[in-house]
């Protein structure tokens, strides 16, 4: 038997089945039709973005990072509710100005931005976090020849890591940001180059669950910023200081203590130095904005025994789910929290394998499971499927296609 991750808070039984937003796991696949389905909660969305608002101090900006997910009618919910967006492709800034999101609350960072994307993103008014010399060089050249002047800001490569982050994007050889020595100069330059100067962008690393480590990465990132102002000779009109907050996805993960990360942030903000005075502070957040108000919805389509082992087989599986299969950047696969949602307050029972419909031993929802006994047209749900599900999984594997997706918008007062 294998643990399961543990089910978020705030999702409850109707009639013994799972609900989310007090709708039946069953009557939203009924609305949306089919099943694999995604399900995001908007009630939830909205909570977490309060709760993560009454820890922080008021004058950080929250930043929706929306390669987690830029499912359109999220992205215009997020609208109203985050104070911008960061993307990391011409695609992700298109899906904002869709959805009808100003692109002065847009900053697009990322390697290997095309020059077409430079002039988009220039021609657009968005803020580009420049990954390097050569890019930056690209960018001035299509700002001049479009006659636009250009939002420009770096992105540093600290040499500092967040500790514990699930997936590292700082310290030692990357292929993200400029290296911190070499900011200075570059800053300079497109100071003199008479672009509008917009600072800096410090992402240190991913999904991290530990408190501490977040708030001593964000006493480096004020440290290294207040530095390089220093060097570059002009103050930090913005700073994004990177996010990494991360979600519990595996059995024994505690949630993040976001109240100890504002209070040591507070700490921090009452005492900053000039250059970082009156600066715009801000973090970016994908998953943890995200990830904990999706449900991935799928329907038993069979139930087989093999070797004495229990497999219940799904029509959903790793093309929307890449993560909770464990191929998304894991190292040793571990089970996701995973319900019967038609059983959702059964007890369980006996030990089965949740596996999809595709043809690979890679496509497997939840291991060696203790579960309720489930049936033929039962429906499953994996939880944490909020973020880097729909799109970060390859939906088209096997002739599959993408899953349905659905928000439930919050209950109007
Ligand atoms: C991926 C990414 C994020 C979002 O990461 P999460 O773990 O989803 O919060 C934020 N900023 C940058 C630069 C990224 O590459």
């Amino acid at each position: 038997m294998k643990p399961l991750g543990p089910i978020p808070a705030g999702f409850t039984a109707i009639d013994g089945e799972l609900a989310i937003d007090g709708r039946k796991a069953s009557d939203l696949v009924t609305e949306a039709g089919d099943t694999p389905l995604f399900v995001y909660s908007g009630a939830m969305l909205a909570r977490r973005i309060a709760d993560l608002r009454a820890a922080m101090p008021p004058r950080l900006k929250l930043h929706y990072a929306i390669k987690a997910n830029p499912y359109p009618p999220l992205l215009a919910f997020m609208a109203g509710r985050v104070d911008g967006f960061d993307v990391a492709s011409g695609g992700e800034l298109a899906m904002l100005e869709a959805a009808g999101i100003a692109p002065d609350r847009v900053s697009f960072a990322g390697p290997g931005k095309r020059d077409r994307e430079l002039e988009q993103a220039i021609t657009s008014g968005c803020t580009i976090n420049l990954e390097s010399e050569g890019e930056a060089r690209r960018a001035l050249e299509i700002a001049g020849r479009t006659g636009h002047r250009p939002r420009l800001a770096i992105r540093v490569n600290p040499s500092f890591e967040l500790r514990g982050s699930g997936m590292k994007m700082g310290g030692g050889a990357k292929q993200f940001g400029i290296d911190e020595d070499r900011v200075p100069a570059l800053g300079r330059e497109l100071i003199a180059a008479g672009a509008q100067w917009c600072g800096l962008h410090i992402f240190t690393g991913s999904q991290a669950l530990d408190a501490e480590a977040i708030v001593e990465t964000q006493a480096n990132v004020l440290a290294l910023a207040d530095r390089l102002a220093g060097e570059i000779g002009e103050p930090i009109p913005k700073l994004n200081m990177g996010g990494g907050f991360g979600i519990p996805y595996f059995h024994g993960d505690r949630p993040l203590d976001i109240a100890a990360i504002g209070a040591a942030l507070a700490e921090r903000f009452a005492g900053l130095p000039p250059s970082l005075a009156e600066t715009e502070l801000c973090i970016e957040l994908g998953r943890y904005l995200v990830g904990e108000a999706g449900v991935y919805l799928a329907r038993i389509v069979d139930r087989k025994v093999s070797h004495g082992h229990t497999f219940l087989i799904t029509d959903g599986g790793l093309h929307h789910q890449l993560a909770a299969s464990g191929n998304f950047g894991t190292v040793v696969r571990r089970n996701y929290p995973l319900a019967i949602a038609t059983r959702f307050d059964a007890a369980p029972e006996e030990e089965a394998s949740v596996v999809g419909c595709l043809c690979t031993p890679l496509d497997r929802l939840a291991d060696a499971a203790h579960l309720p006994r489930a049936e033929v047209g039962d429906l499953v749900a994996v939880f944490c499927a909020g973020a880097y599900g729909a799109t970060a999984s390859p939906a088209r594997f096997l002739g599959q296609g993408p899953a349905l997706e659905m928000l439930v918008p919050p209950a109007r007062r």
